[in-house]
């Protein structure tokens, strides 16, 4: 008989997966389950039937900032894989390509210089745009925390919304401006781009999602003894139905009882009222959980027989396209496997649900979306006329990630609910961040924190990361902000 209490987790997304990391070192039996065949939850790959090559559902992109994320890498041994971009390359429809990178100055000015030389912008945006900074910084909270009010009172100009505003907070948050909170507008740039200068550096995997979750990560966690169930999914929890409830196990939807002393239940909103409690759903704050919309991102994948750009990725201006990613260069391919036979870029549309509004849903007009990119990617990079097109498939998520919406926060649980021994994760959970694998890492941290004995504050303390901490100057901008450093 083993004496160590057993942690239940359901659920193998990056939040579930964070909280069997992080319990590895503690005295714990760990069994972690999961409905699907592989792990990753929503950071994940298929594939793709034509070319036989496993692809994202959709590139994933970490910030700096994101140091949850990176612990998670470090504490696994799996930090290599993940590469850092030094610079941003945003391209206007002029063709020059902006860098976005560190001059000298200390943060928040350091991307100052670099930004100023910006092609796309006139010099009244930019004066506009760093007006809107400064009071970013020296306003923590907005009325109603809207951003579109915000945009209203800082008088920015139209341009300045749709090539600075728009383009970074719907690639970061995948909203409409007009539906996005002004607390997690803010946090994009104070924390990302202003506080610190290393938070606006983007990084990315340089293997698929699907071999680093359903790979690396998952023989980390069995060579550390947790005991990893796919195809395992969970119909409902068990509870000893006395007046102060405690969850006693699982049911699995084969009829089959885990018993357990914690359960951590890290599925995404839509699924978790069906498997709460009765007493816990029918209370606030997890009524309110029904009231969690989210948005839709498209990925657009396309095979070359020839390399149509050297840059690993670019930001495109004006286009419906938003980014590009060189998947080949990415993944290092060449180094790897010599001159490959095919090169593969992907597009990346968040919010897709205007762009798809425009044109509906159906598989045909997947392929309209497909042609109108193909036709801006002939614009923008000629080599693209030239080479021939071996495949294109377009790839939306309808569910991607839950729309941060004004207030949004209102409707995020915390981690630890009213029954001691059942806790919740997932990026939507309360984290202060929005759905990101940050968030996710972050609410999977958090619930491991809380199953740790209240005695073991080493422990307990060791679990997250440190977070960067801003400038002096940039702390002094932001003196009467209400950040939690
Ligand atoms: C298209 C797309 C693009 C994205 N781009 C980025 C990006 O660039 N950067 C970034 O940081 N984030 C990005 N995200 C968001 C990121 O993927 C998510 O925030 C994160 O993966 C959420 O992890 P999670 O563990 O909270 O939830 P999920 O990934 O949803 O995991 C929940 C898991 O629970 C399992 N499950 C559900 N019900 C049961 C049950 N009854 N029994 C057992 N298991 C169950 C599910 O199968 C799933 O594996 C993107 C997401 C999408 C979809």
């Amino acid at each position: 008989m083993n004496s160590q209490p057993h942690v239940v987790i359901v659920g193998g997304g990056l939040a579930g997966l964070s909280a069997a990391v992080a319990l590895t070192k503690q005295n714990f039996r760990i069994t972690l389950l999961e409905s699907r065949p592989r792990l990753g939850g929503r950071a994940t790959s298929i594939i793709d039937q034509t070319t036989g090559e496993l692809i994202d559902n959709c590139q994933h992109v970490n910030m700096g900032c994101c140091v949850n994320f990176q612990h998670l890498c470090e504490l696994t041994g799996s930090r290599q894989h993940l590469i850092t971009e030094h610079q941003l390359q945003f391209l206007g429809r002029d063709g020059v390509v902006n860098r976005l990178r560190n001059g000298w100055l200390p943060a928040p000015a350091h991307l100052a210089a670099a930004f100023a030389c910006f092609s796309y912008l006139s010099l009244r945006d930019k004066i506009d745009l760093a007006r809107g900074m400064w009071s970013l910084m020296r306003n923590p909270t907005w009325p109603g925390d809207s951003l579109i009010d915000f945009l209203n009172q800082s008088r920015q100009t139209s341009q300045a919304i749709n090539r600075f505003w728009n383009l970074v907070l719907v690639s970061a948050l995948s909203e409409d401006l007009s539906r996005i909170s002004y607390h997690y507008a803010r946090q994009v740039f104070v924390d990302g781009f202003l506080s610190h200068r290393e938070g606006w550096k983007v990084q990315l995997l340089n293997i698929p999602l699907g071999h680093f979750y359903d790979g690396v990560i998952k023989s980390w966690l069995e060579s550390q003894g947790v005991k990893l169930r796919l195809q395992a999914g969970v119909k409902q929890l068990e509870l000893n139905g006395e007046v102060d409830s405690q969850i006693t196990g699982v049911t699995l939807t084969n009829g089959e009882t885990v018993s357990a002393d914690h359960v951590i239940l890290a599925v995404s909103f839509d699924r978790v009222m069906s498997l709460l409690p009765d007493q816990l759903a029918n209370t606030e704050p997890y009524q309110s959980i029904s009231q969690i919309e989210s948005a839709p991102i498209s990925s657009l994948h396309f095979w070359f027989d020839r390399p149509i750009t050297a840059l690993r990725h670019a930001v495109l201006i004006d286009r419906t396209s938003q980014w590009m990613f060189n998947r080949t260069a990415i993944l290092n391919s060449e180094q790897k496997y010599g001159k490959p036979e095919k090169y593969a870029y992907q597009i990346v549309i968040s919010n897709s649900r205007s762009t798809r509004q425009q044109s509906g849903v159906s598989q045909r007009t997947q392929q309209e979306l497909v042609n109108e990119v193909h036709q801006e990617l002939k614009e923008i990079w000629p080599e693209t006329r030239t080479a021939q097109l071996l495949h294109a498939r377009a790839i939306t998520e309808h569910r991607a990630v839950f729309s941060v919406l004004p207030e949004i926060d209102k409707l995020r649980p915390l981690q630890q609910t009213e029954i001691s021994n059942l806790q919740i994760a997932g990026d939507w959970t309360s984290t202060g961040w929005p759905a990101t694998m940050e968030g996710a890492v972050r609410s999977g941290f958090l619930a491991a924190e809380n199953v740790i004995p209240i005695g073991d504050l080493h422990a307990k303390s060791h679990v997250g990361a440190t977070e960067l901490l801003p400038s002096v100057f940039a702390r002094v901008f932001m003196k009467n902000s209400n950040l939690k450093y």
